[in-house]
């Protein structure tokens, strides 16, 4: 029977355990979380005249780790009033406590002996059935299990989580040669569908599948560049964003990762192996040199490279000296920049030959070779290889895709020439008459796995926009969206504009869509698989009207722009809309008038537009003080002041969430919307929702009144931002956009709870806007947004 997860126990509250537990409390899973005893006091303890018997002494290990989740940096946890979730205290006074918890995590110290007396410890109290997991990242699960009982045996695994675990997608499921299928199987559908990770599931080998792949590459990637004489900065501009790597490249992650970490891992190989593999697993003296040093990265804050003042500073290796970082100049650099398409670009930096090409054909060559010999040891397939690098490491192509990408036959011609021996499952591909490891057979996607060429597993729940598209073609499609048949009924709008900014094409592409699903579907997803739902309307356009004074044509726009707000929010068919990443200005107006939000847990929402001189255009103000509105309960008493305060405030300060939760507490989602965990899962789930809508009787929203604060309203939001404007917070030119907010949601100069039409609201809304925009300081503001990224204050 499948084990139900109620209730977690985590053991260790350092860097992964507290992470962990934040993880966990951010999807709604209670955690318990246990460190050890502290054996003496510090001073300021026995100050205060405290005792090791004290609680507070005894709970400390975890208790501060819970304090320092409220502080970290990227925020552990979505909300901060998940911390309610997490109980700390200690592994002697709550021992009991493992018997009330479902599964229980252990991340202590990297240490066997640390790790097997602890398990001891648990089985004098652990229930019989209940999941027992390690963190570890490179120990033998199956080291670890020795000694213990079948039950415990059966339900221990290893979960490897990575740094940090609310934000890397790969979970990496370690079973043992004890471990039953299903406590497996249980742990892979847990960490998927409500940890919202990446599952892989890995062999019990030296750093399982990422370390083991990614820690080669880097070991490979100093080696190269020590041979070669290549400088930090150089090796990072080959190694990062240019050929699908994060922009920490090569030395910023060594940097992150701390360098005694990193050896730690490392050595997890060299302990294991021999030979040539062990050789590139070697420490090399200038890297022992910086950890003798205490040059172990970002948390020492010094590494590889060096924050001087506003300047980053690179290590030079030969004196050891921090230097000016210097950035590899190479005419294969540019010509790279210029290619569609990461395949292109890769294949094109791969074989130049200049010193921007020979560093990357040097380190990608052995790494891809590797990662080949290491199928069939580390995992079962190149896809679990090919996912693990991506959803670990941040690649944006696994090692077999981006093989593919550059030739597997030209590579391994050079490779032979080069005199290095092919790996025998890349020789079996050859012998196959294969020249790629994924290749496509009758619509759908096939892998190689050592004879032949099998379908890579289908998940029902990921919805690959850009397969769909190139099975079913799209119904409609201009430059800024198309609409996509997602089938069982529902449509799809995806946006793909530069940045999927809204202009006029997106405009008509929602209407169609609309008009096009009342009659033909039965609902619609508006969502992408770009890298954020929307960063607003299209600025530039916005700017150039207002810069030939054409009044009239944004007068059109604006309306235009309200208008397919209010088709979405009357259509007669269910709309559900999709958010994630940055959806900000335009991009979370669509989402507000939509009969359901599914917004994705990374989901930063706001509307931003005074940063830009402006305030909301299409519908926002009115939508998010309606969406509050009506996420008020009935039977709660509406307290119409407080409601227009907080709006007022948050569309002012142009607050945007760090997640879908914080969205909610802002009012941009209520209760009703839903959260997707797992990103890759979000149109399905829109999808499902959509169906559910329609097949329990949809029915349009009635065209409500809306209750408005008035002339006496409009005088209490503004009595805040004339005290920030008196002590200088606030520019005149900010105050002069609060006070046109202020008028807009306060509903002008009417009584107090006057009921008014929700077009009289956006005809209001309009007017502010377009005066606005006709102000030279907003659109100073424009322009510096549109050159420099960030907002000007004028
Ligand atoms: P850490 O040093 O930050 O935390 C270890 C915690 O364990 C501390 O709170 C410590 O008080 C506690 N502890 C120490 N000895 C203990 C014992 N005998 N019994 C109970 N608790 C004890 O370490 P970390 O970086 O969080 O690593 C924890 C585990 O996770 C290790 O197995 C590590 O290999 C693994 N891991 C770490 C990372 C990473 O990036 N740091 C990534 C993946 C996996």
């Amino acid at each position: 029977m499948a084990i139900q997860i109620k209730k977690v126990a985590v053991i260790g509250s350092g860097v992964m355990g507290s992470g962990i537990a934040a993880h966990l409390a951010n999807v709604g899973i209670p955690v318990l979380l246990l460190d050890i005893v502290p054996t003496a006091l510090t001073n300021e303890e026995q100050t205060k005249r405290l005792t090791l018997e004290d609680p507070q002494v005894r709970n400390k290990f975890a208790a501060n780790a819970l304090k320092k989740l409220l502080t970290q940096k990227p925020a552990p946890l979505t909300s901060k009033r998940n911390l309610s979730l997490i109980e700390v205290g200690n592994l002697e006074d709550d021992l009991e406590k493992l018997k009330e918890v479902d599964w229980i995590v252990e991340v202590i110290v990297e240490n066997l002996d640390a790790k097997k007396a602890l398990y001891e410890k648990i089985e004098t109290v652990r229930r019989p059935g209940t999941m027992i997991s390690s963190n570890t990242s490179g120990i033998r699960i199956d080291a670890m299990a020795e000694g213990r009982s079948k039950d415990f045996q059966q339900h221990f695994l290893g979960t490897h989580f990575f740094n940090p675990p609310r934000y890397l997608k790969l979970l990496e499921v370690i079973p043992s040669s004890y471990t039953d299928p299903s406590v497996v199987e249980e742990m892979v559908q847990f960490g998927e569908n409500r940890l919202g990770k990446g599952v892989v599931i890995a062999k019990d080998t030296p750093n399982f599948i990422a370390n083991r792949i990614g820690t080669y590459g880097l070991m490979v990637t100093l080696r190269e560049m020590e041979r070669y004489g290549y400088s930090i900065g150089e090796v990072d501009s080959v190694t990062g964003t240019l050929i699908g790597r994060p922009k920490s490249a090569t030395f910023r992650t060594l940097d992150v990762v701390g360098l005694d970490t990193f050896m730690h891992v490392v050595n997890n190989v060299y302990n294991e192996t021999t030979g040539e593999e062990q050789q590139v697993f070697t420490i090399p003296p200038f890297m022992k040199k910086m950890i003798d040093n205490g040059w172990i990265g970002a948390k020492a804050t010094q590494g590889f490279y060096v924050k001087k003042g506003r300047e980053i500073l690179e290590l030079d290796l030969q004196t050891f000296d921090y230097i000016q970082t210097k950035k590899m100049k190479a005419p294969s650099i540019e010509m790279t920049k210029q290619q569609k398409g990461l395949a292109n670009k890769v294949k094109t930096l791969v074989y130049a030959k200049d010193r921007a090409g020979e560093i990357l054909w040097n380190t990608l060559s052995p790494t891809l070779r590797y990662a080949a010999e290491m199928h069939g040891e580390i995992a079962d397939t190149i896809v679990a290889i090919d996912q693990a690098m991506k959803w670990g490491f941040g690649w944006r192509q696994g090692p077999f895709e981006v093989w593919d990408a550059i030739g597997v036959q030209k590579s391994v011609r050079k490779m032979r020439e080069e005199g290095f021996e092919i790996p025998t499952f890349v020789q079996s591909l050859l012998d196959s008459g294969y020249d790629s490891f994924y290749g496509e057979q009758d619509g759908v996607i096939h892998y190689f796995d050592g004879d032949r060429y099998r379908p890579v597993p289908v998940n029902e729940k990921v919805i690959d926009l850009k397969q769909y598209k190139k099975k079913q073609g799209v119904i409609k499609k201009n430059t800024g969206a198309s609409l996509i048949d997602l089938g069982d009924g529902i449509a799809l709008l995806e946006f793909h504009s530069q940045s999927n900014a809204i202009g006029l094409d997106i405009i008509q592409m929602i209407n169609f869509a609309v008009d096009e699903v009342e009659k033909n579907y039965k609902g619609l997803v508006i969502g992408n698989q770009g890298k954020n739902f929307c960063v607003g309307a299209n600025l530039g356009l916005i700017l150039m009207e207002a810069g030939d004074d054409n009044l009239f044509e944004l007068d059109y726009v604006i309306r235009a722009f309200q208008n397919a707000m209010m088709k979405i929010k009357y259509a007669t068919k269910p709309v559900v809309a999709a958010p994630f990443g940055m959806t900000l200005g335009g991009g979370a107006e669509v989402c507000l008038p939509a009969a359901h939000i599914q917004a994705a847990q990374e989901t930063y929402m706001g509307l931003v537009e005074t940063g830009v001189g402006l305030i909301p255009g299409g519908g926002g103000n009115i939508g998010l003080y309606t969406k509050f509105l009506k996420g008020i309960p009935h039977g709660v008493e509406v307290d119409l002041q407080k409601v227009a305060n907080q709006v007022f405030e948050t569309i002012a300060l142009a607050k945007v969430s760090t997640s879908a939760e914080e969205a909610r507490e802002n009012n941009f989602l209520n209760f009703a919307d839903g959260i997707s965990v797992n990103e890759d899962h979000q149109l399905y789930e829109a999808k499902q929702i959509a169906l559910t809508l329609f097949e329990n009787g949809y029915t349009t929203p009635k065209r409500e009144k809306i209750p408005v604060t008035g002339d006496s309203g409009y005088a209490t939001l503004l009595l805040g931002a004339e005290a920030m404007f008196l002590s200088g917070y606030i520019s005149e030119h900010d105050l002069k956009i609060a006070k046109k907010l202020a008028f807009v949601l306060s509903g002008g100069k009417l009584p107090f709870g006057t009921l008014v039409d929700e077009q009289y609201l956006l005809d209001l809304e309009r007017e502010a806007f377009l005066s606005l925009i006709a102000e030279p300081k907003s659109q100073q503001r424009m322009q510096h947004m549109l050159l420099k990224g960030k907002p000007l204050r004028n």
